[in-house]
């Protein structure tokens, strides 16, 4: 009976009428899909906001998760090397595979920052040799990823690509213009005012969106945490520079964080790690982040 009831059920749904499986490895990712595809799509995430994206955990049942999927959406620039690829290689599923139409990587469609000039090694801590992959705090390269997701949902759903390139379209202009009134309300703000110490190098995308000034960086190099020495010489330039705000997302240790805003008279704002995917739009998200530092930053 069960078996006949499928059978139906394909007739009755062919393959192409059938919503595409997404399957996104961070949640602000997963919510650009979401409004991208609209009802055409099922999309997952693989890791929640409050995971650092460096360090997800590899569980099992991502992998029959992405066993399922017919397009798989990563951040890029090695943000997921840890974990993913013993994933996907085990989801034995060739359609999400490198190199397929069901792969993208979004940080392709993006400006990136912070390549390295020189040669990097082991001494400079876990620095990403493509350039910095977190971007996804910047509603400019939100508006880029969007594009490339329609095109991507396009090329697997031929008969909705007018749609997904239409969705994408029209998210990239909301973007695009969120970007610039945030930017441009910011700009209000005292030169003084607009300076800030973070926990690790993740949000130098939000910092050129919003004409901030990163002072310095809690971890003394990418991926090492805090030590004594370093702590000193970051509460030194924070004096120097009338830092008001020390800013990380809410997956990093906070306890550097409040020892240090304590003592140097600064605020610890705490920014959500990825939209609160399924609830939150991605939009919104970012929107909540500016607002956080703005509030941050007031007197
Ligand atoms: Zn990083």
């Amino acid at each position: 009976m069960k078996k006949l009831s499928f059978l139906l059920m394909l007739l009755a749904f062919p393959a192409s009428a059938a919503p595409l499986q997404v399957v996104a490895t961070l949640p602000s990712l997963a919510a650009i899909a979401r409004d991208v595809g609209g009802p055409l799509v099922q999309v997952e995430a693989l890791t929640s906001p409050r995971q650092d994206p460096h360090y997800a955990d590899a569980k099992p049942s991502l992998i029959v998760t992405l066993n399922h999927a017919d397009l798989l959406l990563v951040n890029g620039l090695e943000l997921e090397i840890g974990w993913l690829p013993p994933l996907l290689q085990q989801s034995r599923n060739a359609r999400i595979q490198k190199g397929t139409a069901g792969y993208v990587d979004a940080s392709q469609s993006v400006r990136l920052l912070g390549v390295p000039k020189g040669p990097i090694d082991r001494a400079m801590g876990d620095v990403h040799p493509g350039g910095n992959p977190h971007f996804l705090v910047d509603p400019r390269a939100g508006a880029r990823i969007a594009v490339a997701v329609g095109n991507a949902l396009a090329k697997l759903d031929a008969t909705h690509a007018a749609t997904f390139q239409q969705n994408a379209a029209a998210l990239a202009q909301k973007l695009d213009a969120l970007a610039k009134s945030e930017s441009a309300r910011f700009a209000q703000l005292p030169a003084a005012r607009r300076n800030l110490v973070v926990y690790h190098d993740s949000l130098v995308y939000l910092v050129d969106w919003l004409g901030l000034h990163q002072v310095a960086t809690l971890e003394p190099r990418p991926g090492i945490a805090p030590n004594p020495q370093h702590v000193a010489e970051v509460l030194q330039q924070m004096k120097t520079a009338a830092v008001s705000v020390i800013a990380q997302e809410e997956f990093y240790p906070q306890n550097t964080g409040k020892t240090l805003g304590a003592i140097g008279h600064a605020k610890l704002v705490v920014l959500p790690g990825g939209a609160r995917f399924p609830t939150e739009a991605y939009a919104n998200h970012v929107k909540a982040l500016a607002q956080a530092l703005y509030t941050g930053l007031q007197p």
